[in-house]
């Protein structure tokens, strides 16, 4: 059995508990951050707690009390469930003020909820996936305008997969006025004679900090990279496809609506990036 953070406590997961009046339960009022596990070392910490905290701005969210104390506790965790490879979820809800009310509860006197808990996957980093690359259908993206906050808000990135799972394939990228935003849970990519094309950053689509990890070293590898919308008909032409996120790292898609890309095996460019952020990514984690 697990052992889970809530509020201060570590407790089996059978004994934690949140209130029926949170505000995430009843309104998706809340915010969350995956960083996975690699080596029993947690990779990318420092972007994912700018991260949250930009969220929790934005909404005008308290911090929790143990903000400053989050790498100590991801690291508890860590140790207190033997993760080797795996991921670590963090919630922060507005809290409960043990009531229904669609205005916010005063934050003098309501703490936010924070949870915290351990999936343990073994051999996360040599997922056999990434040797054969993904299928991706594209849908409508039909989410709200702040797709740079990251809520717990995923009803639609969920119907998206179970879309993709209905169409025999593995995800599914979303299109907002005839552009490709984003993959339902990574950020989305294509290569064309070797330049990396995807979407600038704005509201329309989350900040993946393994986004700006790869671009990084993208360009530090004198790759070319191009910030601007495609379209999926530019992506079916495309040489190579690929998805980026904190759990999938850099993973190949090599199939879009059903047409192949570069002869559908996963391409070099996704492949190499691949194997550069691993490797440098777990050079610099905590
Ligand atoms: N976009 C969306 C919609 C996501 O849910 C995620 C993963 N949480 C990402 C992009 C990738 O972000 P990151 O690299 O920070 O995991």
């Amino acid at each position: 059995m697990r052992t889970v953070y809530v509020n201060g406590d570590y407790l089996p997961e059978t004994e934690a508990k949140v209130s029926i009046f949170d505000r995430a339960f009843l309104m998706a009022d809340g915010v969350y951050e995956v960083t996975s596990v690699l080596g029993g070392k947690l990779i990318d910490f420092p972007g994912h707690l700018a991260r949250l905290e930009r969220s929790l701005n934005e909404l005008d969210m308290k911090k929790p009390a143990a903000f400053d104390d989050l790498l100590e506790i991801h690291r508890e965790l860590v140790r207190l469930n033997g993760i080797e490879d795996g991921l670590i979820y963090l919630q922060v809800t507005r809290g409960s003020d043990g009531d229904r009310d669609f205005v916010f509860p005063d934050a003098e006197t309501t703490e936010p909820t924070l949870v915290m808990f351990t999936q343990s996957k073994p051999g996360l980093a040599d997922s056999p996936q990434a040797k054969t690359g993904l299928k991706i259908i594209s849908i409508d993206d039909l989410r709200w305008g702040r797709r740079d906050i990251k809520t717990v808000q995923l009803l639609y990135p969920s119907m998206g997969k179970m879309m993709a799972k209905k169409a025999g394939c593995d995800d599914a990228w979303m299109v907002e006025d005839g552009f490709v935003t984003e993959g339902t849970s990574n950020n989305a990519y294509i290569v064309k004679d070797g330049k990396i094309i995807t979407r600038e950053l704005s509201n329309d689509i989350l900040h993946g900090i393994t986004r700006a990890a790869v671009l990084k070293f993208a360009n530090e590898a004198q790759m070319v990279v191009e910030e601007r919308p495609f379209t999926i008909d530019e992506a079916k032409q495309a040489d190579e496809g690929f998805v980026t996120s904190a759990s999938a790292f850099v993973m190949p898609v090599v199939e879009i609506d059903g047409t192949a890309l570069g002869g559908g095996t996963p391409g070099p460019v996704a492949t190499r990036l691949r194997e550069i952020y691993l490797e440098e990514s777990l050079k610099a984690a905590v």
